[in-house]
């Protein structure tokens, strides 16, 4: 092979698994970094923690003079555990954490140093953020943003080899107050469907309603690759994912990674990993082998979704830098590998509290459970009337590549429901509901098994939002994205069918209209106007994607510059101010954000496939056929007539490819956009398209080209050499 190939190989056969420690007890470790509501409880005064634990519960700023006291305790905590640098964590824009390191030291007047962490830092860090993406809210000259602690998300320490550092999760809002960030919106909207909610409970005639809340538990995929691979392929190591690369001759046909043995290397990174995060009181729960070669899967328990969407962070960071001490990569793009599964994050959503418990759980009569038909209903509604936002919150370019693919959902969002609450509903649409057909049995024709009950969201991967048994599941959302902005758009359009179900209600029972018969008539209303999204068949097939756009009309927003322009519609605008989540500024920030990243991470790629097509590829196709025409010509000396074709075919496929490079230079230089729409749609609609088409020809030349001359790590390579 290649030499750069080779050396890589050599130093993958050569690598020493790290040593295997012996797992902790689960009890010892468990949230062991995490300075939690228990320890807080031990080392505060009564009062104090009684009136922060109450902030935590109503999510109500703290008090300056609790705050003090707070600070101390959890400085002694962190210092106790190693720690000499705190950080504002934060939640930007971009799909990052962003973090900025302070000391405790303090300088006194006499040159001793002592640690010091007031309150008022706890509460307000005045980060330098201005080369974050705020999408215009603030000029540079106001640069200021400032972090302040959520109580919610407790504060722990982290350790990297740079030492221990006492970790606060914050919301990152501009001076004026507006968010900045991605936390934010999303305790405003868990905020506005609680509120939406505990109304529509006390009309169900509930008195004692504690406070509703999201949770959210995320299965994140994603792949390993050897990092002496990835270290010579710079599309991996700059894109995340490969711009080059002929599909291998042994791919995911053969259908034997999912449930395959996890190789001994990986099983030691994940081991490593979860180690780390039990310390973080993060609890992953399963992980396995995905359908791909190379692809893994690692998922939580669910919590509060502030909290999971803090761990998710949390758990994408980590990934990646284990993966580093295991010389692994660890790729979160959504389509590392053309033509292998792509890489998703299922979030699994649902609301509940104390009083009512999971407000989605159909028991086992769901007809006659009146409190689930509402929510679900209300989930139904929102999804069919907030489509397209639904589509844009998950819309990037790297999630591009997957929806739509082959195995992942379509950019339509339609709702799974399953036969038994499909059944439901459509008693309610006919007037008359009689009864839930019964869950079924599972016989699995085996004599010595158990029958089981069958689950009656059975499962249907194809649906890009099904009901899974006592939630929703999300699954268009994209391996490298953060929850937030899903579990945002999820509660605040739960936030406003709950709502106008509120006024519904309201206005029927002040005419003296039976609880129940209005609850039946609000629900078909729903149904008759909003059961269009509801679809239990295959979302892959053909026929689907017809019956959804021409008979349904569901809209199918099949690129990010076609989803992103939805934050600009008025309707838009109306939802996310009418329930106080975002502000039309604060909304037109995003767009501008989000629009901007989309811009960039097209262009980035672009350029990256001129550069390596010139410098990498071609060079290594002028080398073959250089070998190729001197053998020619020598052999044609002797009087040996060799065949031509193929330094005829390298010379054609090299040619092809520079004439398309030269075509991508030349589109590349094109700034001026009448809009940022416009901008968008170029890069969808021309740059992409001519990105694919030199990619086409240098595949083709993959194919022939000596392997010992081809420089760029095969697919077969990465995906299998572990
Ligand atoms: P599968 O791969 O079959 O979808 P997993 O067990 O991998 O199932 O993931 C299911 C996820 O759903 C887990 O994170 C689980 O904690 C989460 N989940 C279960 N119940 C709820 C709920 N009420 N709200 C949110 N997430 C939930
Ligand atoms: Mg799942």
């Amino acid at each position: 092979g290649n030499e750069l190939r080779s050396q890589a190989i050599n130093t993958i056969n050569s690598r020493k698994l790290s040593v295997v420690k012996m797992p902790g007890r689960l009890e010892d470790m468990w949230a062991s970094d995490v300075f939690t509501l228990n320890k807080m409880q031990e080392c505060l005064p009564k009062s104090v923690f009684k009136s922060l634990h109450k902030t935590i519960r109503s999510g109500e700023p703290l008090d300056g003079s609790v705050a003090d006291v707070v600070a101390v305790a959890m400085k002694d905590w962190a210092i106790s555990k190693g720690a000499l640098y705190y950080s504002h964590m934060f939640y930007p824009l971009t799909n990052a954490t962003a973090e900025k390191h302070d000391g405790f030291i303090s300088v006194q007047s006499d040159g001793t140093v002592i640690s010091e962490f007031a309150g008022k830092v706890l509460v307000q860090g005045e980060p330098d953020g201005s080369s974050f993406p705020n999408g215009g809210i603030r000029s540079t000259f106001e640069a200021r943003g400032y972090t302040a602690w959520d109580v919610t998300s407790p504060a722990f320490v982290m350790e990297t080899d740079n030492g221990v550092t006492l970790c606060i999760p914050t919301v990152f809002v501009s001076w004026t107050g507006e968010a900045l960030d991605k936390k934010t919106p999303l305790l405003r909207s868990n905020a506005a469907m609680s509120k939406a909610a505990t109304r529509v409970l006390k009309l169900l005639g509930y008195s004692e309603i504690a406070t509703v809340n999201s949770s959210c538990g995320a299965e994140q995929e994603y792949f390993l690759v050897d990092a002496s691979f990835a270290s010579v392929r710079p599309d991996l190591l700059l894109s995340g994912r490969t711009l080059f690369g002929k599909a291998p001759a042994k791919g995911q046909q053969f259908d034997d990674h999912y449930f395959g043995a996890i190789p001994e290397r990986v099983q030691v990174f994940m081991q490593d990993v979860e180690e780390k995060l039990y310390r973080l009181g993060i609890p992953a729960k399963t992980r396995h082998n995905e359908v791909a070669p190379g692809q893994f899967e690692i998922a939580p328990f669910f919590e509060a979704a502030n909290v999971a969407s803090d761990h998710q962070q949390l758990i994408m960071t980590i990934l990646r830098n284990t993966a580093k001490r295991h010389g692994f990569v660890c790729l979160l793009h959504e389509k590392p590998f053309a033509g292998v599964n792509g890489s998703g994050k299922h979030v699994n959503w649902s609301v509940g509290n104390a009083t009512q418990g999971n407000l989605l759980d159909p028991g086992d009569t769901p007809h006659s459970n009146v409190q689930f038909l509402v929510f679900c209903g209300a989930v139904i509604r929102g999804v069919h009337k907030y489509a397209s936002l639904l589509r844009a919150v998950i819309a990037s370019a790297s999630n591009d590549h997957r929806l739509g693919a082959n195995e992942a959902p379509p950019a339509i969002i339609s709702v799974y429901l399953g036969e038994q609450l499909q059944d439901v509903f459509d008693q309610i649409v006919q007037g008359d509901v009689t009864g839930s057909q019964s869950k079924g049995v599972m016989n699995l024709g085996v004599d010595t098994l158990p029958v089981f009950p069958k689950d009656p969201g059975d499962r249907n991967r194809t649906s890009p939002f099904a009901f899974t048994g006592n939630r929703f599941e999300f699954r268009a959302v994209g391996s490298g994205q953060s929850v937030a902005g899903p579990l945002v758009a999820m509660n605040t359009v739960l936030a406003d069918s709950l709502n106008w179900m509120a006024d519904q209600l309201e206005s029927q029972l002040a005419e003296g209209i039976d609880l129940n018969v209005a609850i039946h008539a609000i629900l078909k209303e729903v149904m008759t106007d909003h059961g269009a999204v509801v679809f239990n068949g295959n979302g892959y097939s053909e026929e689907w994607h017809k019956v959804a756009v021409e008979e349904r009309g569901l809209p199918n927003l099949k690129t990010t510059a076609d989803a992103l322009p939805v934050l600009q519609q008025e309707y838009i605008k109306n939802l996310f101010e009418q329930v106080g989540v975002l502000s039309p500024v604060e909304l037109a920030s995003r767009f501008e954000a989000y629009s901007e990243q989309y811009i960039q991470s097209i262009e980035v790629e672009a350029k990256l496939v001129v550069s390596i097509a010139k410098t990498i590829i071609y060079p290594a196709a002028m080398r073959y056929l250089s070998e190729l025409s001197t053998t020619i010509a020598n052999a044609g000396a002797i009087g040996i007539e060799l065949d031509k074709e193929s330094a005829t075919k390298v010379a054609m496929l090299a040619k092809s490819m520079m004439d398309a490079v030269t075509q991508l230079i030349d589109i590349l230089s094109k700034h001026s956009f009448p809009s940022t729409e416009d901008h968008m749609q170029f890069c969808a609609k021309t740059v992409r398209p001519l990105m694919d088409t030199v990619r086409e020809y240098a595949d083709a030349l993959e194919g022939e080209v000596a392997d010992d001359l081809w420089p760029l790590p095969t697919y077969q390579e990465m995906l299998f050499i572990k």
